[in-house]
Parts: C-alpha cells; structure tokens; sequence
C-alpha cells in the first residue's frame, strides 16, 4: 500500500470558465495560471505522483511551458495514472476537499464526483468530495484543494497449477 497527498491553490480571475473535476461550473469567474486551472485535478495528479515518490505536476508540466497554457488537466491526471499503472498499483480510494469562498460545491459536488470517477476509473464510493469556506484565512479570492490517495499493489494472477500426474 502507498498513500500520496496533494495540494494546490489557484487565484480567481474575471472572464475565464472555472474547472474544478473536469466540470465547467456557472460562474463569474475561473481560476487563472497553469493549464485550465483545475485546482482539484492538479492536487489529484499531485497526490498520485507523490504517491509514487516521483517528480512533482510542476517538474513535468512546468507552467513555464506555453504548451501546458489552458489544456485541459485531465492530460496531467492521465500521465500520473499512467505511471501508477507502470509501477504496478492501482488506486483504491481518493479523498478531497476544497477551501473556497464561492460557488458553493454543494450542488455540483455529484456532478464533480462522477467526472473524477470517469477520469479515474472508480466508482462512487471510492471518491470524497468534500467542501468547506475559508474563515478566517483570508484566501476568499483564491480555490484551494487538499487531496490524499491510496494505491495498492496489483495482485498479478497466478499462474495456473499444473495437472499432477495420477
Ligand atoms: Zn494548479
């Protein structure tokens, strides 16, 4: 078993559409900087990556890069996948949760939940979406998303016992 842990923090902007699981939210304003801004994808692919004790989302997709400016995130989530299934784990379960002021999660929080699982392969109850306001912290311009993830090792199947000879 590993466990990875993930953390990231986007700032709001007016004018651009704001992802949060791979879902377009209804709202005034996005979260601006590296890629599309997917604060809970970023911290997802951050926890599996640090699960394998490997380069951080930022050694591999450095925000520098005019490559990475808007795609998608889900292109990160998909590498980190990758190289858990190189190294021979599987995810067994995800939680997470999200400091921010506005849009409340609640309503979208389904909808969130199951564009994880279909990025990722899990069923529902394997994925915590969680959600809270950032009282006291001063950060109501900014989404911030905590996430830990646990892998285990893939049972290779074993091979097939011979026949003993009566
Ligand atoms: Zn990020």
């Amino acid at each position: 078993m590993r466990i990875g842990y993930g953390w990231d923090s986007h700032e709001f902007k007016r004018g651009i559409p704001l992802r949060i699981g791979g879902v377009t939210l209804p709202y005034p304003k996005g979260l601006g900087g590296h890629s599309d801004g997917d604060v809970l994808l970023h911290a997802i692919t951050d926890a599996l990556l640090g699960a394998m004790a490997g380069p951080d989302i930022g050694s591999l997709f450095p925000p520098s890069d005019p490559q990475w400016k808007g795609a998608d995130s889900a292109v990160f989530l998909r590498e980190a996948l990758k190289r858990v299934a190189q190294a021979g784990y599987a995810v067994v379960n995800l939680d997470s949760t999200l400091i921010l002021l506005a849009p409340k999660i609640g309503p979208h929080a389904a909808a969130i939940r199951a564009s994880v699982c279909a990025l990722m392969d899990l069923s529902p109850d394997c994925v915590g979406i969680k959600a809270k306001t950032p009282e006291g912290m001063g950060t109501d311009n900014a989404a911030i998303a905590h996430v830990a993830v646990l892998l285990e090792k893939v049972q290779k199947k074993a091979p097939a016992r011979r026949k003993t000879a009566k």
